[in-house]
């Protein structure tokens, strides 16, 4: 698929360290991408180690004094421009995005304007980073804050939105002035490099954006030399709760800066007064969408008992229409999870709910014909807080359904689980949109709709799902230290 690139100068397979593309250390060393459709290998990618690590950190700490003394609009304006070129090669960028990781196209190509909205919406915002004056307690003083990039900053990148995951960290970091260094997931690592070669297209100077590929192995080597860094003063990181947990441990040694995007095991609830169309539509959306691998995806569905049975039924009849494929087949709806660790995972929920009891009404094993890391679209009732897809997340297509009578055992399920990202619920009723909303113990609450994400809103976690937020005009907060400046004699 990537021989169909219109400028074949995005497919890049080496790191880029201090504004030029090197492999490794250790030369030869490589590892292989493959696509999740078919296993084929899509290209050999430099193997980076903590020695070449190391070296992304130096470059990344001598661009610094010259990219946080350019103006906010110089910055900007290197966006901005790298923002167009995220447009323009839109179709090759999800063309990239589809081979290595598996989406359908078409989602890919949204993924790509997505990600591409975070570096506008930074762009936009490097301007309005406000600093304060206080009024005074004594009149022989003044009090004011500035507020200063923190410093060279790390970013640890899943595999599930190979682009967004990135700009949503690099974007704010670039806006306030500081330099990054990207580790991408090893399964999705050209989309990063494209998005990298894009950044240079655009005029980034050298070692502001630096990107280490590695293979699981390396990445693990990586994250200690990053997490132990002195100069590397931010690390954000969006991955599993395990991980996030190991980088935060590995990270107080250095009392490092900490933005954490974690798992999350998200409710949807679906109240007897709900518009029952809509909330399946919804579900469809928060379900499926990126085959069930995100972690806002509904994880745990709650159909109250008066429209139980005609939910599952009304969503079981249109998850069955959900075309399953490869993402480059046109009308394939859904695409294959990323790898044979996630398709047994999957499989693992499923029998687990039910060996326990749960009732099979949709799916629940490999496509047919397709079968490989193709999953069909599954639907599961009568699903009870002991089984595993209640308590973790599934990250794949299967959509568990709780029957349930009132508000206040509804609101007790759900915030009984450890995380906390993102939930929804569906209902028209006002008194009751309040309570509830107020009641969830979530970051992000969709009420009477299914997908909540935009660059201009606050997505992140409460509990164990994570720290600090992500996009909206917060989401700069994490990049800049607060400096108190109190002036005497005046
Ligand atoms: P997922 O379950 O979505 O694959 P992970 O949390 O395993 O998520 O991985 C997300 C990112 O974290 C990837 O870039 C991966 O290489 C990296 N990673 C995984 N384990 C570690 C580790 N111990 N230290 C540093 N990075 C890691």
């Amino acid at each position: 698929p990537l021989a169909l690139l219109e400028d074949p100068g995005l497919l890049k397979t080496e790191a880029l360290i201090g504004g030029a593309w090197v492999t490794g250390q250790d030369v030869q060393a490589r590892f292989a991408v493959t696509d999740p459709a078919t296993g084929a290998e899509l290209a050999q990618v430099a193997k980076l180690g903590p020695v070449d690590c190391a070296a992304a950190i130096s470059a990344a700490e001598k661009a610094w004094p010259a990219w946080r003394a350019r103006t906010a609009k110089e910055r900007a304006a290197v966006m901005m421009k790298w923002f167009q070129l995220l447009h323009r090669h839109a179709d090759d960028l999800a063309r990239i995005m589809t081979a290595e990781q598996g989406k359908p196209l078409a989602e890919a190509r949204s993924e790509v304007i997505y990600g591409a909205s975070f570096i506008e919406w930074f762009a936009e915002e490097a301007r309005r980073v406000y600093g304060e004056t206080i009024p005074t307690t004594d009149n022989n003083k003044r009090y004011l804050v500035l507020k200063q990039p923190v410093g060279v900053c790390a970013a640890i990148t899943p595999w599930n939105f190979p682009i967004a995951m990135i700009t949503r960290k690099v974007a704010p970091a670039l806006a306030a002035g500081c330099p990054v260094i990207i580790k991408p997931a090893e399964q999705t690592p050209l989309s990063a490099l494209a998005v990298a070669e894009l950044a240079q297209r655009a005029g980034m100077p050298a070692g502001v954006l630096n990107v280490i590929t590695a293979d699981a192995e390396n990445s693990i080597e990586i994250g200690k030399v990053l997490c132990s860094s002195d100069v590397v003063r931010h690390l954000s990181f969006t991955g599993s709760t395990e991980v996030g947990r190991i980088l935060a441990r590995q990270s107080a040694g250095t009392v490092k800066k900490l933005s954490l995007e974690l798992g999350g095991n998200a409710p949807f609830i679906v109240f007897d007064d709900a518009d029952l169309d809509s909330a399946v539509d919804g579900a469809l959306a928060s379900k499926y969408r990126n085959a069930g691998q995100t972690c806002v995806c509904a994880n745990r569905i709650y159909a109250q008992a008066g429209i139980h049975d005609a939910f599952v039924e009304k969503l079981a009849a249109r998850a069955a229409a959900i075309t399953v494929g490869n993402g480059f087949t046109a009308g394939v709806m859904q695409g294959p999870l990323i790898d044979d660790a996630a398709i047994a995972k999957v499989e693992a929920h499923v029998a687990d709910a039910l060996a326990k009891g749960g009732r099979l009404v949709l799916g629940g094993e490999r496509d047919a014909t397709l079968g490989g890391r193709f999953f069909t679209p599954t639907v599961i009732a009568g699903v009870t807080d002991e089984m595993l897809c209640a308590r973790e997340e599934t990250f794949g297509p299967v959509a568990p359904v709780f029957r349930f009578e009132t508000e206040a055992e509804v609101i007790a399920a759900a915030n009984a689980t450890e995380f906390g990202l993102a939930s929804y619920f569906y209902s028209r009723d006002i008194g009751r949109i309040f309570r509830v909303a107020e009641a969830l113990e979530y970051g992000m609450v969709g009420i009477n709709t299914g997908l909540i994400s935009t660059a201009e809103v606050p997505f992140g976690g409460v509990k164990q799902s994570g720290l600090g937020r992500e996009g909206a005009r917060q989401g700069i907060d994490d990049y800049v230290e607060l400096k108190y400046l109190c002036l005497g004699d005046i």
